[in-house]
């Protein structure tokens, strides 16, 4: 799991605006998928949750001050008219009254606000207001001749206690002072008005009574307030966990599980942003492929857990690294990771890629069992970058990656390659070659052509190696160095494969032109599921048995021994058909090979030959001729072009030899008379 531990998903977490999931933590995610909703009421304490009402609550307050103030204000004002009417005598001195305490208690709160004063503050100057609003009216009108009609006006008197419990939503607490200080003032007023007793107790009651009630709906009122505002809580939480219950889930469609990076359908949306903005406007960018070398291999030697851990610790180091390149990285399926990031020269591009290589190499993973010679864990890159060019494609990007991948493969592991549109073997060149591939056996483009080879001791051929030839349509010969590679990247060695042994065995073994015949067979074909069949169904097409023919198996690029290989093999065998190794001592894993598998013929590559010019070389020779003798398989030099080379065979015991010395590749029509074979001088074969 990544270094950085997720964060977990609280209701705190959730009701702050930044909250973020920790990218890799995918599990956590998970559960926080899995969890349920949450009631504030566990979540917070009463007192928080009391500081987060109360400062909910002011806000409303400071909103409503104003308005309310207003309203209550002209309302206040226009009671001028009644003060008119029903005490004319004091009417000047009550109206005077109303509009200083209006317009005071007005300034007074724009001044507040204006200055931004706290909201208590604004409730004492609306509670102020109405105190002194009240007593402004009151003490005038008191002072009026006609002492019935204050009596009568005087009810109004509630409607002040009304507004500071009902009207404005004042804290409870001044609320009940104001209200109290209101009943107060109307006692007194009550005690001294020249009223009769039963006047008296009636209003006396009724101040009471709509003292008590307004102060009980306006206690009954914040409690109700009091819940709203729980409830939108828990919806606004819930709200908020079900938005990050679907990022979560977005997420982690978007993670891939083990790395916590972004898996393939995530990058692969990014590429397309990436090429958007390469598109419209200009900002070239790098596409770089890194494979895990002999990653396979890791998992067989230190079991899958540990192959895991390995690819988590690849997975951070280079996402660390991409970090200062404000890159993007991802995993784009087993052991291969993407980066994508924004830059446009070549040298920049070549650097990242270099950088990628080294960190992965500096994490120094122990990987033993490498056949190469380096103990730890490497990486191949491969590198393409934007250029401009016509009918530009997105998937091109990739698939120039990964055709310089290929080549950092090839070009021995743990290196770097960037596409290079000029080289041949990565460009539109083999493309082509891929698509003539795909029509070349319906074409006729494919052709077979039979290079002998000779038992030493009798001096007859005992057997000749095709070759396969392919032609373009305009006649000209694509060399197998060339079409080979690119059909077993394609898998149209697959078809051209079976082709080849059908061919083999209708042109020359059918007819028993030839003793045997050996193919070469890529190992993609031995990987292939089903090959051993095909094999069993061409031979029982054509009538051939399995032990006139014989497979060359050399060790390719993606030459990780793999059981269904050593399966295939041990099925081709029982089919009688004989397993030959070929180009021995070019690669890496040909001794491993001889010592899993039991090989009939040892093919020597001709590179050994070739350097026997010198005392080194010749004694390097008699080693491998040694080592495989011991190992009690048949011995077959390549590229024996002399007859000095043909003598050294002799003197060295060679079983088989072959090479130009002995004959040249040459089309079936040279093998189609058996006799002709054997009777014809190797010097006519030479020159066909
Ligand atoms: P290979 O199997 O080692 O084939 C021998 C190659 O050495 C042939 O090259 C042959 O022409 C060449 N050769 C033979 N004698 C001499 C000699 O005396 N001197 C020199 N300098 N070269 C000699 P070719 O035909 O170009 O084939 C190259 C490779 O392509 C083959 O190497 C084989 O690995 C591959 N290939 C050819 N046909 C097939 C096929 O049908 N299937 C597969 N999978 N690979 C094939
Ligand atoms: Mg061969
Ligand atoms: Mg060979």
């Amino acid at each position: 799991m990544g270094a950085e531990a997720a964060k977990e998903f609280g209701t705190r977490d959730a009701l702050q605006p930044g909250f973020v999931v920790n990218e890799r933590a995918s599990s956590r995610v998970a559960d926080a998928v899995d969890s349920e909703p949450h009631d504030p009421r566990q979540e917070l304490g009463a007192a928080e949750l009391r500081i987060l009402y109360r400062t909910e609550a002011q806000a409303k307050r400071r909103k409503e001050a104003r308005p309310g103030l207003w309203i209550a204000v002209v309302i206040y004002v226009l009671f001028s008219v009644s003060d008119l009417l029903l005490i004319p005598d004091v009417a000047a001195l009550t109206i005077t009254a109303r509009f200083a305490v209006g317009l005071t208690a007005l300034l007074v709160l724009e001044a507040q606000l204006r200055r931004g004063a706290a909201t208590d503050w604004l409730d004492v100057t609306c509670a102020a207001a109405i105190i002194f609003g009240y007593i402004g009216w009151l003490y005038p009108a008191s002072m009026g001749a006609n002492k019935e009609t204050v009596a009568y006006y005087m009810v109004f008197g509630t409607i002040f206690m009304m507004s500071a419990n009902l009207f404005f939503t004042f804290r409870f607490k001044v609320s009940i002072i104001t209200s109290t200080i209101i009943l107060c003032i109307l006692y007194v007023v009550n005690y001294f008005l020249p009223a009769s007793l039963a006047y008296k107790m009636v209003f006396g009651t009724f101040y009471v009574s709509c003292f008590t009630f307004t102060s009980y709906v306006n206690w009954k009122l914040n409690e109700e307030r009091y819940n709203v505002f729980l409830n939108a809580l828990e919806a606004k939480i819930q709200h908020n966990e079900a938005t990050e219950r679907g990022k979560a889930l977005l997420r982690l469609s978007r993670t891939d599980p083990l790395t916590g990076l972004e898996n393939r359908r995530a990058i692969d949306e990014k590429l397309r942003d990436y090429w958007n903005d390469w598109q419209k406007l200009g900002h070239g960018f790098a596409a770089i492929l890194i494979d895990v070398d002999f990653f396979k291999k890791f998992n067989d030697c230190y079991g899958h857990q540990e192959g895991d851990r390995c690819l988590i610790q690849v997975a951070e180091a280079l996402s660390d690294l991409i970090k200062q390149y404000d890159g993007s990285i991802g995993r784009y399926g087993g052991e291969e990771f993407i980066v994508l990031a924004r830059m446009g020269r070549k040298d920049q591009v070549a650097d990242l890629a270099e950088a990628i290589c080294r960190t992965v190499e500096n994490l120094a993973i122990a990987h033993e069992l490498r056949r190469d010679g380096i103990a730890i864990v490497t990486a191949s890159v491969g590198a393409a970058f934007t250029r401009k060019q016509t009918a530009a494609k997105l998937e091109k990007i990739i698939h120039e990656a990964d055709r310089a991948l290929y080549l950092a493969k090839a070009g021995g592991r743990n290196c770097v390659r960037l596409f290079d549109p000029t080289d041949p073997q990565s460009s539109d060149e083999s493309e082509n070659l891929a698509a003539l591939l795909k029509i070349a056996i319906g074409q006729d483009l494919v052709s077979l052509v039979y290079q002998p080879i000779q038992d030493v001791a009798s001096g007859r051929v005992e057997a000749v190696e095709a070759l396969m030839r392919l032609k373009m349509l305009d006649g000209t010969l694509v060399p197998p160095s060339l079409f080979i590679p690119v059909a077993e990247r394609t898998g149209a060695i697959l078809e051209l494969g079976r082709w080849a042994i059908r061919t083999v065995c209708a042109e020359l073994l059918a007819q028993d032109h030839v003793r045997v015949v050996s193919v070469n067979v890529s190992p993609i074909q031995l990987k292939t599921p089903g090959f051993a069949t095909s094999v069993a169904t061409i031979l029982g097409e054509t009538g051939v048995t399995g032990n006139r023919l014989a497979f060359e198996i050399t060790e390719g690029l993606e030459m990780e021994m793999h059981s269904d290989i050593l399966r295939c093999i041990s099925d081709l065998k029982l089919l009688g058909i004989r397993i030959w190794l070929d180009d021995f001592g070019t690669g890496f894993a040909g001794l491993s090979w001889l010592r899993l598998i039991d090989f009939d013929t040892v093919k020597i590559d001709r590179s050994f030959l070739h350097d026997c010019g010198t005392p080194k070389g010749m004694a390097m020779l008699q080693d491998i001729i040694a080592l495989v003798r011991n190992r009690g398989h048949k011995i077959l030099v390549e590229g024996v072009e002399t007859e000095e080379q043909m003598l050294l065979m002799r003197q060295f015991g060679i079983d088989k030899v072959q090479g130009f010395h002995v004959g040249r590749p040459a089309p079936a029509a040279n093998f189609q008379t058996k006799r002709a074979i054997q009777k014809r001088p190797f010097t006519v074969l030479k020159s066909a």
